[in-house]
């Protein structure tokens, strides 16, 4: 990976940390399961070798890892379809800001409307809370509109999602 473009992108993203892209982080090995553990993180138990960590993950620091020097293996070698693509030069470093920022709108966009209709679990990944305040029934016209918003939003979020930062790259699920 180069450096320069992961300090260039991925600090001014951190989407496959905040819940946007993933659920959660595959730990392997029971000496990185207790490295997490012992820096104060919660992993969720999988396996007496494996675990999860949650997201959005709390070693994130606004666009940054909290913990990077010590981050796990799967953080290590993830590479998303967008940054593969500003390696390979398919896209411009300035086009790939671009699509980092617009996504980032759209997210703020998404968490607004959940705000607005009453869902402030930060602790959840977007994907669970739209799914949660969009099996609600019922409420004013005007709740039911705002529903209807939220989904249309995050039907856009997910198509950026797969198509910007997921594509064929590789899953880290
Ligand atoms: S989603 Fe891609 S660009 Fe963003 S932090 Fe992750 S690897 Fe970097
Ligand atoms: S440990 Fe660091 S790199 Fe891995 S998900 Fe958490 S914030 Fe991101």
């Amino acid at each position: 990976m180069t450096p320069l473009l992961t300090d260039t992108l991925c600090t001014n993203c951190g989407l496959c940390c905040d819940g946007t892209l993933f659920a959660d982080v595959e730990l392997v090995g029971l000496s990185e399961v207790a490295r997490l553990e012992i820096m104060g993180m919660e992993v969720e138990n999988e396996g007496r070798n494996t675990g999860l960590l949650s997201q959005p993950c709390a070693a994130l620091r606004g666009t940054r890892c909290g913990i990077y020097a010590h981050r796990p293996k799967c953080c290590r070698l993830f590479e998303c379809h967008l940054l593969q693509n500003a390696q390979l030069g398919a896209v411009t470093v300035e086009r790939a800001m671009e699509q980092i920022a617009d996504a980032r709108e759209q997210i703020r966009q998404v968490r607004a409307m959940l705000g607005r209709l009453g869902n402030r679990d930060e602790a959840l990944p977007i994907k669970e809370r739209c799914a949660e305040t969009l099996a609600a029934q019922g409420g004013t016209t005007s709740e039911t509109k705002d529903r209807a918003d939220l989904e249309a939003a995050m039907a856009t979020l997910e198509k950026t999602i797969w198509n910007t930062f997921l594509g064929s790259g590789q899953r880290r699920e």
